[in-house]
């Protein structure tokens, strides 16, 4: 039994070093064609590093170029953050605008026909869940935002606004389209703070032709 398997082995030892033999007559060949070419590569080489050395011309060329464009780039970056100043001016100039706009206080007594489209097109805003200045132990409420039918129901007042720059309210129709005898609900200058006496005025105030006028012409001007 131990017979062939040695018999096996020394063929097989016999063939892998003739496999062997084979592969490093093969590799000796491809280590004399690659001495033999390597002259050349070196030749190539040489060119390829010539070519490096022009392109490094170039490039020097390139960053003479761009050294002027760099200059050229910076002013215009330059001009660019003058502008962005200018732009962030302007939106500061709008935002501290449109928020002036919003309280009723900010508005003039000659209200532009400008400044009216803006106001009218923003709509009341309406301040509320606010603490209110306390004056004379009254002050303002949210409750005043609501009024009472003849039958008990609510109704919501959208013409009152609050100024907390003055601690007033104003009827927003009336101050922008109310024509003739101003009142100080309806009067920009003026604006109501009598907390004692708020709620007939309101009513005495949402009844009046005057302001039914009024918002007729807000309604139009929407
Ligand atoms: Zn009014």
């Amino acid at each position: 039994m131990t017979g062939p398997r040695k018999y096996d082995s020394r063929s097989q030892k016999r063939k892998a070093k003739e496999i062997r033999d084979m592969v490093i007559q093969s590799f000796a060949g491809s280590m004399d064609r690659y001495v033999k070419r390597k002259p050349n590569q070196s030749e190539n080489e040489n060119v390829i590093v010539n070519v490096n050395t022009g392109l490094d011309e170039n490039d020097n060329a390139h960053d003479l170029h761009e050294n002027e464009h760099v200059d050229g780039l910076n002013e215009n970056i330059d001009d660019l953050n003058d502008n962005i100043e200018d732009l962030s001016e302007n939106i500061d100039g709008l935002n501290d605008e449109a928020y002036d706009l919003c309280d009723p206080g900010n508005w003039k007594i000659n209200i532009s026909q400008k400044e009216r489209d803006l106001i009218v097109e923003t709509g009341p805003v309406r301040v509320s869940n606010f603490i209110y200045p306390v004056e004379n132990n009254r002050s303002f409420n949210d409750k005043y935002y609501a009024g009472s039918l003849a039958n008990g129901e609510k109704h919501d007042r959208p013409w009152l606004v609050y100024s907390r720059i003055k601690n007033k309210v104003f009827c927003f129709c009336c101050v922008l389209f109310k024509k003739g005898l101003s009142s100080h609900l309806t009067s920009a200058n003026q604006g109501y703070n009598d907390w004692h006496n708020i709620y007939g005025r309101l009513v005495e105030h949402e009844k009046s032709s005057s302001h039914m006028l009024s918002m007729k012409a807000w309604k139009e001007a929407e």
